[in-house]
């Protein structure tokens, strides 16, 4: 968990096949609680992706800081900001079970030397070789999945899911890392408008009781 911070933030994306430069953020300074749920609502092009994707590392700014638990994370890249972001469009790998779609980031995550990736390896695709390391991951990808009732789809792939169903795995893969930032951006908008407001419900739940700092932009007033 973390403070989040801006300081005199600038966006100014180079111009293009001869239109001017569009300066899209001018001095942004803001300070978000950690803890705190800070909902960005504004119209379509108005920069809320912008900023977010400036929070998570795939933009630099033109000027300007970016803080993260009171450490500056302007130059650094997005997989040492301590921050997981949840797409509109899920992001999710298409051959992947749900299961390790979940414990993607966890896997990931930290260096690995030949003979653990060998152990890890084993612990995968065997039955009977069980690392620690497997065993904390399919304890956490456990926990996750009862938190956002996917216990059951765990094997599936995600042809194999609904909308909503993705979009739970998306925010499983997420919280699974327990970050301290979580960011979303329009999370709920390839949804119907039942299961919108059902996962609405549930992000604030959740956040609630994960206590993490987030960041969630939208254009919907609701
Ligand atoms: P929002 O999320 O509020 O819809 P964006 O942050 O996506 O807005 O975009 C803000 C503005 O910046 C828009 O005018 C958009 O066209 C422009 N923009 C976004 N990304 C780029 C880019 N990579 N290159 C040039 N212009 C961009």
């Amino acid at each position: 968990m973390a403070e989040v911070e801006f300081q005199n933030l600038r966006k100014q994306y180079p111009p293009r096949r001869g239109a001017a430069a569009v300066e899209v953020l001018r001095g942004i300074d803001l300070q978000i609680k950690d803890g705190e749920f800070l909902v960005l609502v504004g119209p379509s092009g108005c920069g809320k992706s912008t900023l977010l994707r400036l929070l998570a590392g795939l933009e630099t700014p033109s000027a300007g800081e970016v803080l993260v638990g009171g450490r500056t994370v302007t130059n650094l890249p997005p997989s040492r900001r301590d921050v997981a972001m949840v797409f509109q469009s899920y992001a999710l790998y298409p051959h992947l079970s749900v299961a390790q779609n979940i414990a993607f980031g966890l896997r990931r995550s930290g260096h690995r030397g030949w003979q653990q990736q060998l152990r890890d390896w084993l612990a995968r695709n065997t039955a009977f070789v069980h690392s620690p390391r497997e065993q904390a991951i399919t304890k956490q990808v456990q926990h996750v999945a009862e938190m956002l009732n996917l216990g059951p789809l765990l094997d599936r792939l995600p042809k194999e899911l609904s909308g909503g169903q993705k979009q739970r795995v998306a925010l499983g893969r997420a919280i699974a890392r327990e970050p301290a930032v979580f960011l979303m951006d329009e999370p709920l908008s390839n949804l119907d408008a039942k299961l919108r407001g059902d996962t609405r419900r549930q992000i604030v739940d959740l956040q609630r009781s994960l206590g993490v700092t987030t960041v969630y932009v939208t254009h919907d007033q609701v």
